[in-house]
């Protein structure tokens, strides 16, 4: 080939680069624009042939080799392409930056059309503040969308459990019952109280909070003559805890619900909005969860003495005073009219993300369906879970460990993390009383063997299917 015929060929590729292949199809090596370039400074003509080119040895992978060590091979050299070959030498593919450099991440924010508006007309209006029209609409719209009655707009999940544990009256000494299959902001607020933390097993069927175990810690606190101040039960990765059975069990002891549903928002229980059961309910509205104000959070109830109480204990606990004056300790907590701006434009696509996260549940079911050793956490009857992240066991029957399957994972930039670790296997927690399910505890299992995929209502089927891809070759 002349130098010429080869800038001809690079032109209409269009690529950048050519990949040079003997006659047997084997490589032999890329020749890039800038080498031709350089040939013709040096003084080539353009009718010489190619092979007067020096010699270089190019940067090649083989089949198999793994995204994270390509892309670390195209950083090193600088290189945005790298051909691949097999094991014969041929030429099978060419890689190009844009497609490798895509990580897929386990839950990210997904703006809608309406956010930007409601934050342009705070600007607009001058309401940069805690508290504002937005704040009011937000805490309106939300409440009318799960069907309560009350709620306070707070600038975090977190925030919200410490203050419904407040207006439940937590206090130093008291005790208090929590799932202890959870992210850790559901337990810490107890501590915040100087509150101690009994942690409650997990049911099989719903992977939340177990009726049986959550009846025999209340069996120990009679005996012990110390009742809890409350239960907070957490409805896990979209799907609502059985709270008939729970309730059942908590109305006997005369002991008020706290529904965690930082993850759950959009879900229904027998038809009935998740997080609207208990005396008082907590929704999130972190980066990673299924509607997002970047952070925030909100504490609904029908009760409108609680959520009055609410907004006040997050304002300072300011009394209504010209001068300022506290009779009670209180909180920065509230969110922001800029932010709400925000959760308000989420609120208007909350049923297209719940859509959005059931159809990448339900991908993965149908694309690993005839692996065997891959449960997907049950939707019992009564659920109608939003699958805010899919999870599922996989016992693999070879030795690889949910550890290593993340590791693989980690190879082909996929982000996946194993179940919560339960509160009672946490460090923090190590002293804390735990009650069972049965003889076997229902949360150690689900941590050793369950993993959490990407989930992302923004998630592309080539994406899912990357996973499914990754999933088949280590099961
Ligand atoms: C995210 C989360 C929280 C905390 O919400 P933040 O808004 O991040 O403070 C509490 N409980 C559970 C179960 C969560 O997943």
């Amino acid at each position: 080939m002349t130098i010429r015929h080869a800038l001809e060929v690079l032109d209409q590729s269009g690529l950048g680069l050519l990949l040079l292949v003997n006659e047997d199809g084997q490589f032999e090596r890329t020749v890039t624009d800038g080498d031709l370039r350089r040939l013709l400074l040096q003084g080539v003509a353009l009718s010489d042939k190619l092979e007067t080119m020096p010699e270089i040895k190019s940067i090649v992978v083989t089949e198999g080799t793994t995204r994270r060590e390509i892309l670390d091979l195209m950083n090193h050299h600088s290189i945005n392409h790298i051909p691949v070959v097999n094991q014969k030498g041929k030429l099978v593919d060419v890689l190009d930056r844009k497609i490798i450099d895509q990580q897929i991440l386990l839950s990210t924010p997904h703006m809608g059309d309406s956010e930007k508006g409601f934050v342009e007309e705070a600007f607009r209006t001058n309401w940069i503040a805690p508290l504002g029209p937005n704040v009011d609409a937000f805490e309106q719209e939300l409440a009318d969308l799960v069907g309560i009655k009350y709620a306070a707009a707070v600038s975090s999940g977190t925030a919200a459990i410490h203050l419904a544990l407040r207006i439940v009256g937590v206090g130093v000494g008291d005790v208090v019952f929590c799932s202890t299959l959870t992210f850790a902001a559901s337990a810490n607020p107890i501590v915040y109280q100087g509150a101690t933390p009994v942690f409650i097993d997990s049911e099989d069927t719903s992977w939340n909070m177990s009726p049986i175990a959550l009846k025999n810690a209340f069996s120990w606190a009679e005996k012990q003559g110390k009742l809890p101040k409350a239960v907070i039960v957490v409805n896990l990765y979209g799907q609502s805890a059985d709270m008939d059975a729970l309730q059942l069990i908590c109305n006997q002891y005369d002991v008020p619900i706290i529904e965690d549903a930082a993850e759950s928002l959009g879900a229904t229980y027998k038809g009935k909005a998740s997080g609207t059961f208990g005396t008082l309910g907590v929704y999130s509205f972190n980066g990673n969860k299924i509607i997002t104000t970047s952070g925030g959070g909100m504490l609904v109830s029908d009760n409108a003495d609680h959520i009055e109480k609410a907004k006040f204990l997050a304002t300072q606990a300011r009394d209504p005073a010209p001068h300022y004056q506290h009779s009670e300790i209180g909180y920065n907590y509230r969110l922001s009219n800029i932010l709400a701006g925000v959760g308000r434009g989420q609120l208007k696509v909350l049923t297209d993300r719940v859509n959005a996260r059931r159809a990448v549940f339900h991908r993965y079911q149908e694309s690993l369906k005839d692996i065997e050793n891959i449960k997907w956490m049950p939707e019992p009857d009564w659920s109608y879970s939003t699958h805010w992240l899919t999870a599922c066991t996989i016992r693999p029957k070879s030795k690889i460990n949910n550890l290593d399957l993340i590791k693989a994972f980690m190879a082909e930039m996929i982000e996946v993390r194993p179940v919560w670790k339960p509160m009672h296997l946490q460090p923090v927690y190590k002293d804390s009383m735990y009650f069972k399910h049965s003889e076997k505890s229902v949360s150690d299992d689900l941590f050793e063997y369950g993993i959490c995929l990407p989930s992302g209502s923004n998630l592309s089927d080539l994406h899912v299917d990357r996973v499914v891809e990754v999933i088949r070759a280590c099961v």
